[in-house]
């Protein structure tokens, strides 16, 4: 059977941090989905379409192209189980930085838990080196003009920067 993870999260837009988890995802599943929330109401720095094109030039430059092509990319609105059935996934992947994700990710892993059983969420922790990235952060220094480039994967660097620095 093949094993499908799903990897939830808003992605506005993808860093170096998202990188080092989704490695840790396509080492435990056949395929990973990085599904970008989408949430109406809310105005990101990217596009959903965007975000998917900067997640597909990240992974084409970090991993090698036969892991590359195992990442999928899609939008999802409401429950991330719902997302997750209906993409044939079993797991839920969740990167964890420090003792505040993990609070939060607990509730949220046992409220899903709740919801579908058959769903399980697999916590991976952060790596040492990019476990301070967030992405909102990143957004606000890019705002501010300062270098984003040790946050950031390479493809995502200059659309950041052109981004924030245009005033869209
Ligand atoms: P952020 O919290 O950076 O705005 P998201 O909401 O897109 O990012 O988060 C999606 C998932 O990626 C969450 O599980 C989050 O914990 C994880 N994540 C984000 N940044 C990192 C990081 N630097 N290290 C590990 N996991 C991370």
């Amino acid at each position: 059977m093949k094993r499908i993870a799903l990897y939830p999260g808003s992605f506005d837009p993808v860093t170096n941090g998202h990188i080092d988890i989704l490695r840790q995802a396509l080492a435990l599943s056949d395929q990973v989905i990085v599904a970008i929330g989408v949430h109406p109401g809310k105005t990101p720095l990217f596009s959903f379409e965007e975000r998917m094109e900067l997640i597909h030039a990240a992974a084409g430059s970090a991993f090698k192209e036969a892991d590359a092509r195992r990442v999928e990319v899609i939008a999802f609105k409401g429950l991330v189980v719902q997302a997750a059935l209906e993409n044939g996934a079993t797991s839920l992947i969740r990167g964890l930085r420090d003792g505040t994700d993990l609070d939060y990710e607990m509730q949220m892993a046992g409220m899903n838990g709740a919801l579908q059983p058959d769903i399980r969420t697999v916590f991976l922790p952060a790596s040492p080196t990019v476990r301070h990235i967030t992405a909102t952060l990143v957004r606000q220094i890019a705002k501010m003009g300062g270098d984003i480039s040790a946050f950031v994967p390479e493809p995502v660097a200059e659309p950041l920067r052109q981004r924030t620095t245009s005033g869209k």
